[in-house]
């Protein structure tokens, strides 16, 4: 390989889950190192600078959602969040805990390796793309990538499915009914309150990416509008 290799930090405290990322991530061409104790990860984090974080939700000494929250106020390194439950991830998702992908267990190691190749395209893509040269907003349904210009921003599906409901009624306002009906299919239960922390985190990755772009506003006591 030409490229430097990029160092993956796996915090798991499954022993064998944790050596089965580890074999995998290395024979992909990464550098990897894992700890099993929540206590010591951001500390770690600060140290290793790793390019890429996969992070459990449950752990000893100090929880993933922890973790999560306090790596944010330094850094903005991919994070992909581990789970054992599925139906963990939708209430990680109203959290604005800022991970970028989730991961329920049991999964596959190559599915684990393709996610973080795939996070670390994204967000380097991202990171390197030079000024939009126009506003122009598309959408990628099969990627929930949204592109402004030539830059690409990787939404959550809840996130992509909100924008693309507000996108393709440019000029209406949606209600957070209306929302919520788009951003969950099976039509589970959620509050207004998670359709406002969706948008929000929405809002702000738009804004990373090309920061002149703004095309969703709030209406108050009403929802969101989606203006070119
Ligand atoms: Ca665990």
């Amino acid at each position: 390989m030409n490229a430097p290799a990029l160092r993956v930090l796996i915090v798991e405290d499954e022993p064998k889950l944790a050596q089965l990322l580890v074999d995998y991530l290395v024979r992909d061409g990464f550098v990897c190192e894992s700890l099993g104790d929540g206590s010591q990860a951001i500390d770690r984090m600060r140290a290793f600078d790793p390019a890429i974080v996969l992070l459990d939700l449950m752990l000893p000494g100090k929880d993933g959602l922890t973790i999560c929250r306090e790596l944010r106020t330094f850094s903005t390194v991919p994070v992909i969040m581990l789970t054992a439950r599925v139906d963990e991830i939708d209430r990680l998702l109203g959290l604005e805990l800022g991970a970028d992908d989730y991961l329920c267990k049991p999964y596959s190691p190559r599915e684990v390796v393709a996610r973080v190749r795939a996070l670390l395209r994204r967000t380097r893509q991202w990171s390197t793309a030079e000024t939009a040269s126009s506003d122009v907003l598309t959408l990628d349904r099969e990627r929930f990538e949204a592109r402004i210009g030539h830059r690409t921003v990787a939404l959550t599906q809840v996130e992509f499915r909100l924008l693309a409901k507000l996108h393709e009624r440019p000029g209406h306002v949606l209600s957070r009914a209306q929302l919520l009906d788009a951003a969950y299919v099976d039509h589970r239960v959620v509050s207004d309150r998670t359709v406002d922390s969706h948008i929000k985190n929405l809002r702000r990755k738009l804004a990373d990416a090309a920061p002149d772009f703004d095309p969703i506003s709030s209406v108050y006591g009403v929802g969101y509008r989606y203006e070119n």
